[in-house]
């Protein structure tokens, strides 16, 4: 039985090993998953434990994605642009990594709630190790523009050029502005990628964001109609999603990555919003 696990700092909460352990029901794969408590300061010692122990990989999460980067021998070109990774493959004593956090945002948003990026006028908000993992794939799937706006501004326009370093072609869709200086600027799909939702408050949204038949989508999961959510829907946005789907269709390419199968999302979704009384 090949060995995963997910490594973080708190890690209790994680889900990771509920989604992976009904992706390998469903898919036939004999493996096990388990939660292993990252030490502060001392994640590099944790992996290393579990790779010389047999593990084939791990999932990383809160704090230590940018360290999982860093030990690395090889990495994805979506894990260089975010210099961050969620995922890590062992070879023998070779690590590689990647970062599925972005690609699964793209998936929920197109493939479970159908709604089609490419062409849209797409606010990411935020800048933190969230929304550096889903710029490269946002512009990859093809918005027309992509706005970033953070409550510590100068994050933004770091991150902006973080990116465009990475992903030269992206500078004339890519840019980076102030919150209140979004007002009566108008988005198709509005990406909440700051933790406001975890301590009930959202982001300083100026009105007028929201264009006809927008989305409103929060990374924030198991929390409802989140803060962000409700100013969203009260200003006209047309859908709203949190971010469970993205959790779900993230651990789906890291499976698809360890395992070479790709698992169906739906059922565990369904079952996961259950579990969580989040809407349907
Ligand atoms: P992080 O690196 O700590 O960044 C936090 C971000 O939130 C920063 O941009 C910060 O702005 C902003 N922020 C925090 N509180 C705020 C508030 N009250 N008002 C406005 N902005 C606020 O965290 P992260 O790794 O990016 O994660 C962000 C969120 O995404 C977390 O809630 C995480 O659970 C979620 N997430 C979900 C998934 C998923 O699969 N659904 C995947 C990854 C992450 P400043 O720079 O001004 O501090």
């Amino acid at each position: 039985m090949d060995r995963y696990a997910v490594i973080g700092n708190p890690i209790a909460h994680s889900k990771s090993p509920e989604i992976h352990a009904a992706f390998a029901r469903q898919t036939g794969q004999d493996i096990s998953y388990e939660r292993i408590l990252g030490p502060i300061g001392g994640f590099d010692g944790a992996v290393m434990q579990f790779l010389r122990g047999g593990g084939k990989g791990m999932n990383v999460t809160l704090p230590f994605k940018l360290a999982a980067f860093e030990i690395a021998s090889s990495a994805s070109e979506r894990a260089i642009a975010a210099r961050a990774a969620n995922f890590l493959r062992f070879d023998g004593e070779e690590i590689h990594c990647d970062n599925t956090d972005g690609i699964g945002l793209v998936n929920d948003i197109e493939q479970a709630l159908g709604f089609v990026l490419t062409g849209t006028r797409a606010l990411l908000v935020g800048a933190g190790g969230a929304a550096q993992g889903v710029v490269l794939p946002l512009l990859h799937a093809g918005v027309a523009t992509l706005t970033i706006s953070n409550r510590t501004e100068e994050k933004a326009h770091a991150l902006v050029a973080m990116i465009a370093h990475a992903a030269p072609d992206a500078k004339q869709r890519l840019q980076a502005r102030a919150l209140p200086k979004l007002a009566g600027t108008r988005f198709d799909i509005v990406i909440n990628a700051t933790s406001s939702g975890l301590n009930n408050e959202a982001p300083a949204l100026p009105p007028g964001v929201y264009a006809p038949g927008s989305l409103a989508y929060d990374m924030v999961y198991g929390k409802g109609a989140t803060p962000f959510l409700q100013h969203a829907m009260a200003q006209g946005a047309a859908r709203c999603s949190g971010g469970l789907g993205m959790l779900v269709e993230q651990a789906a390419e890291s499976f698809f990555l360890w395992r070479g199968v790709r698992p169906e999302t739906k059922p565990v979704l369904q079952t996961l919003r259950q579990q969580l009384g989040e809407p349907g």
